[in-house]
């Protein structure tokens, strides 16, 4: 049913005033109202949304409902963030059966998704947005105040487009981000039009994904351009990626408790497990392989950090005929190795979540008619370093590689980023 709620740019103008604590909370804080009411809205069989359903909004769209002096607090709250996704929600159109078309929300580009006769959304929206992101170029127009030009770079006037993507300590980060969408790259010269080639992507096997991790990564480009603004910290390049990485973990993670609350309901076990860095001196690579088996194709995504937990560099590999998703777990991890040696890495940690390879190669057990030779190869290649071990990690624990993994079925070519050292 929602197709955009992912839209974090479409805020409404009252929020302005709270970009930066009212953009972060309806995203990933700990109390968002925005966050929970959306959940209630896409997840109609968790337990809450259905309480909430039977009690609340029978029969109703929660759009429809008017809040009652009755009804209690918690209730009143979620319904006053609304407006929250009030610009973000979309109905999809489908066969146009549970559409109605005068009054639900269903056009994209329209402010309220409603269809409307004067004026076109698409304007509306993008001052909305340049309203929304007081750059210095919008400052100037506005309040006639301070210089139009950039902070960091200083040689050419603040836009949305040059703080967002061109201004070259940025273009650093985008280098690092674990999604480029290089296709995009044309659209760069207007924000709004890369934003709406993005969305194409909602249409991709984890495209939505893909767009959660890209509007994270654009919001804390923005988050660090105020902390350089208003604060003078010039940080470094690279860690608006890191954060997006970690939030993307919160994220994951919180997504995951509600599924935890429902499973302990139904009585099944739940696990609580994270990614762990390595010991010092150590460097853990996460493979996984994806597999497509409409199409016979693969993708590997290998994902590798140090003790501190810092992303060193991610490579996406795509196969493009592939017959056996076993394989290509096990030929990730061959990739792994054969890449960690390529780097000159003396110890490493190998993670896979599949258990079955991990414990293959544990007990070297070559005898599979697939992965034999592969597992073999493996284990060879490990005598070269001076600690090489195999571990098996748990599937949420292992959402780097796994989503690259997943970008990787949709690429061409090989794609892969490193951070580079950092100057000073
Ligand atoms: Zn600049």
């Amino acid at each position: 049913m929602p197709a955009y709620a992912m839209n974090n740019c479409k805020l409404p103008k009252g929020l302005c005033r709270e970009i930066s604590s009212g953009m972060a909370k309806f995203w990933w804080g700990e109390e968002d109202k925005g966050r929970k009411l959306w959940r209630i809205m896409s997840q109609p069989n968790l337990l809450v949304s259905r309480i909430l359903k039977s009690r609340y909004y029978k029969g109703k769209s929660l759009w429809e409902m008017e809040p009652k002096p009755s009804d209690s607090w918690m209730w009143r709250s979620l319904l006053s963030s609304r407006y929250v996704l009030e610009l973000g929600i979309r109905k999809r159109i489908g066969d146009g059966k549970i559409v109605n078309i005068r009054n639900d929300r269903w056009l994209p580009e329209e402010r309220n998704g409603k269809v409307r006769t004067i004026r076109t959304g698409k304007i509306r929206v993008q001052k909305c947005l340049r309203r929304v992101l007081p750059i210095n170029e919008v400052v100037l127009k506005i309040t006639g105040k301070g210089s139009p030009m950039c902070n960091r770079c200083g040689e050419v006037v603040e836009t949305i487009e040059h703080m967002l993507f061109m201004c070259d300590k940025t273009a650093l980060t985008w280098k690092a981000a674990p999604l480029q969408w290089d296709g995009l790259e044309g659209f760069r010269h207007s924000f709004w039009h890369w934003w709406e080639e993005l969305m194409q992507a909602t249409k991709r096997e984890d495209g939505r994904d893909h767009i959660v991790l890209t509007s994270n990564l654009l919001w804390q480009i923005w988050k660090a351009r105020n902390e350089r603004h208003f604060n003078g910290a010039e940080g470094d390049p690279f860690l608006p990626v890191n954060k997006t990485v970690e939030e993307w973990k919160e994220y994951q993670e919180a997504t995951r408790s509600q599924g935890e609350e429902e499973r302990r309901r139904t009585g099944e076990k739940t696990d609580c497990e994270t990614w762990k860095p390595p010991e010092q001196g150590s460097i853990k690579l996460n493979t996984d392989a994806a597999f497509n088996r409409n199409m016979m194709k693969a993708g590997w995504g290998i994902a590798t950090r140090d003790n501190r937990g810092r992303l060193l560099a991610t490579w996406a590999v795509p196969r493009l005929c592939s017959r056996n998703v076993k394989m290509e777990e096990a030929m990730a991890i061959r990739r792994a190795v054969e890449l960690a040696t390529l780097e000159g890495w003396e110890r490493v940690q190998i993670e896979s979540d599949s258990k079955e390879i991990v414990e293959k190669l544990m007990k070297k057990d070559w005898n599979d008619k697939w992965i034999g030779m592969i597992l073999e190869d493996i284990s060879r290649m490990s005598c070269f370093f001076k600690k090489c071990c195999f571990s098996f990690v748990k599937r949420n624990c292992n959402f780097v590689s796994h989503s690259l993994a997943h970008f990787a079925i949709n690429c061409c070519e090989n794609t892969s980023w490193r951070t580079p050292s950092l100057p000073g």
